[in-house]
């Protein structure tokens, strides 16, 4: 992968930003999204935000390498401190990460989300844990994909603040509600893996000599909203 053949993750995230979008790109690595998106002239501006000294610098290196320093701006930054005002960002990617990451990095910057119009995020885990700061942070969730590449399967949220506050089910957080909708093949297969998976938990940890009767009584109603999910009972 680099800036002119994005992942399919990464070009998934990408059709979420708004042509001709501010976008600050948080844990940027080597800056590849918004370079790949100024490249192509779909966006007016970026800041490429990264904590770490190694990826800054590739990132760096990077934006100067393709001729980009008018339009892409590398912060080395920890979360949402890389952006200013004067920046004027509506977008703000967050890609790569855990959820539990992602919601930090919202919560800890949150006086920077003034003006956002829009989030584009793509959690590693912890997806339903991201859900439920959006939806008590008062965000609409807009769309969702779900997209496997490399043996990974990847969901992206793209959320948007609302006026009013939105509710959404324990079993929507878990799935994602414009997942749900659509569901499909990878939809599918992600979540009959997690069911083999939690199975296989299950099965060793009752071998235990005091069996955890709750965590075990909640792995299997886990397990029930996900052959509810699948519109499957055998799981
Ligand atoms: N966003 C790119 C992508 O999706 O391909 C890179 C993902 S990479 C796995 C995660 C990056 O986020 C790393 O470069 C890491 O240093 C950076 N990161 C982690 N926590 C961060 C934070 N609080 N602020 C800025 N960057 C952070």
């Amino acid at each position: 992968m680099d800036e002119k053949h994005l992942s399919k993750r990464l070009a998934t995230v990408a059709s979420y930003v708004p042509a001709g979008a501010r976008m600050a790109d948080i844990g940027s690595d080597h800056a590849y999204l918004p370079a790949a998106l100024a490249l192509t002239k779909q966006i007016s501006y970026a800041v490429a935000g990264e904590v770490v000294k190694g990826p800054y610098e590739n990132a760096v290196s990077e934006i100067r390498g393709h001729g980009l320093t008018d339009v892409v701006k590398p912060r080395l930054a920890d979360g949402l401190d890389a952006i200013t005002p004067s920046d004027r960002i509506d977008t703000v990617v967050i890609a790569g990460m855990g959820g539990t990451l992602i919601a930090e990095i919202l919560e800890r910057g949150k006086q920077h989300l003034t003006g956002v119009h829009r989030l584009v995020l793509q959690p590693n885990v912890g997806e339903a844990r991201l859900r439920r700061w959006l939806m008590t942070n008062r965000y609409q969730i807009m769309a969702e994909q779900i997209v496997g590449e490399d043996d990974h399967i990847y969901e992206i949220i793209v959320a948007e603040p609302s006026p009013v506050p939105f509710k959404y089910s324990d079993y929507e957080l878990m799935f994602g509600p414009h997942l749900l909708e659509k569901k499909g093949p990878v939809f599918t297969a992600k979540w009959q893996d997690y069911a083999k998976r939690q199975r296989g938990i299950i099965a060793q940890i009752e071998q235990a000599q005091q069996v955890p009767v709750t965590r075990i009584a909640a792995m299997k109603q886990q397990l029930a909203l996900v052959a509810e999910a699948l519109d499957d009972d055998k799981n």
